[in-house]
């Protein structure tokens, strides 16, 4: 199968007309690829964590393109048209918030922010509003007001399902693509676009720990999997 795109840490082959097989890479990167590495079994965790939160999501009746989990690194997907937003949802104050904004970090939100990146490397990913937007071409006003509802959605969701594993879910990032089914999250929900942080220690299980240099991003991954009891004891790909 021919690639038909190839990003920092995610190849997309095509399988069909309308589908295609994701597979996710040992690669990270950080600061838009500013710092990389290769870590054996983040393709696997993050492909194994992104089909059950897709499976989550579709339970709860939200449409995304999530087909089937394809062992050990890959899933296949319906094919869509991706917007270049990044959808951001935060709960708790983390991040870039906290270097632009006065707010402290791990400080609780009173309501959910919802934040609208366009996903531009050469530009730096700038957050953008709904004017920017539609003068950019780069939605309507109708889907973007349906990508928020989306998010928060997904965000009520995940919130609820992470609470219940001893995971906060401080925020995330998703990505919306059309297709013939209407709007749907695509791309990934890894821990590599989310922030989660455990209940009781606040210790951080996701890939800030590889941005800020702060042990075996791995090792927190795999907690993540092991919480959902989706990690199999026996298996080695890790
Ligand atoms: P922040 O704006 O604080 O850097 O990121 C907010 C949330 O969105 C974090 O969970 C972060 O992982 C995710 N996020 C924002 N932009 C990107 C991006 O370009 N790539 C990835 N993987 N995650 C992102």
């Amino acid at each position: 199968m021919k690639p038909i795109y190839s990003g920092k840490a995610k190849t997309i082959y095509e399988y069909d007309e309308d589908k295609v097989l994701i597979e996710f890479r040992d690669d990270i990167t950080a600061g838009n690829g500013a710092k990389k590495d290769v870590k054996k079994g983040k393709g696997y965790l993050n492909a194994l964590i992104s089909s059950e939160l897709f499976k989550i999501l579709e339970e709860s009746g939200v449409k995304t393109h999530f087909i089937k989990y394809i062992e050990p690194n890959k899933i296949l997907a319906k094919k869509v048209e991706i917007i270049p937003i990044e959808v951001i949802v935060r709960n708790i104050a983390a991040g870039s918030l906290c270097k632009r904004y006065p707010f402290k970090e791990g400080q609780e939100l009173k309501e959910p922010i919802v934040q609208f990146d366009y996903k531009n490397d050469e530009y730096g990913d700038p957050m953008i509003n709904e004017d920017i937007a539609v003068n950019l071409d780069l939605a309507t006003r109708e889907e973007l007001k349906e990508m928020r509802e989306i998010a928060l959605k997904v965000n009520d969701i995940l919130k609820k399902y992470f609470d219940k594993k001893g995971i906060i879910l401080v925020d995330f990032k998703i990505e919306i693509g059309r297709c013939k089914d209407g709007l749907v999250v695509a791309d990934e929900i890894s821990p590599d676009t989310m922030r989660l942080w455990d209940k009781e220690t606040r210790d951080i299980l996701d890939k800030d720990v590889f941005r800020k240099d702060l042990g075996d991003v791995i090792a927190k991954y795999k907690i993540v999997a092991g919480r959902l009891g989706i990690i199999k004891k026996e298996d080695n790909y890790v």
